[in-house]
């Protein structure tokens, strides 16, 4: 027989597979883990794999294709990716190859290469909601990092996939898309990143922002 303590943990035990993934706030533009450079994850330190589930539930819920770990507010080297939704609703002759399948995790990342010619393209952060801008990226990578199971691969990407790859990466460096604008614009932009930070935006996501 349980007594009332064991049912307790009991339930709670079985609710935490009922309840299995938690959409996690976005840490906003201004908050100053934004701006760190996140640490390598130590093999067994965490559960990456609950982790990422969260993250990609976070990312899905805010209609991102990519999210980064300092944005759920954890200082730690490893994001998510899935571009898969960008090939939705596409003409099938705009179907972006380079995005099938690309749904991925990526822990303790480095890139190793970065190759080919520098192409423009908008971007836009679910921390900077509202914002967009054209940011000149090469447009092949190679990187090397970690998956969930801890097996290390080694991968070639070019596109849009590499592209997503080099936001989320620049992430774990501190950077954000924001930073490549020329000064005219980030100028122009001032006043709505200091909005953001405030708390001041419509975005249909839950965030966090900074005190
Ligand atoms: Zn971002």
């Amino acid at each position: 027989m349980m007594n009332d303590a064991g049912l307790q943990s009991f339930i709670i035990y079985h609710l935490s597979f009922i309840i299995k993934d938690m959409i996690l706030p976005i840490v906003a533009y201004g908050d100053p883990i934004l701006r760190k450079r996140a640490k390598d994850i130590e093999n067994g330190s965490l559960d990456v794999k609950k982790l990422s589930e969260n993250m990609f539930e976070t990312m899905y819920a805010a209609s991102g294709v990519g999210l980064a770990a300092p944005q759920i507010g954890q200082s730690i080297r490893m994001f998510v990716v899935d571009g898969e939704p960008l090939n939705e609703d596409e003409a099938e002759e705009d179907i972006d190859q380079t995005l099938i399948g690309f749904k991925k995790v990526f822990i303790n990342p480095e890139i190793i290469e970065e190759a080919g010619d520098d192409w423009g393209f908008e971007e836009g952060c679910l921390s900077i909601p509202g914002i967009r801008g054209e940011v000149f990226r090469p447009e092949i990578i190679v990187i090397r990092y970690f998956d969930t199971d801890w097996h290390e691969h080694e991968e070639e990407y070019e596109g849009m996939a590499a592209r997503i790859i080099q936001h989320e990466y620049d992430h774990l460096d501190g950077k954000l898309f924001t930073d490549y604008l020329p000064s005219i614009r980030r100028t122009l932009i001032k006043k709505k990143l200091a909005d953001i930070s405030k708390g001041k935006t419509d975005a249909e996501y839950k965030m966090k922002f900074p005190k």
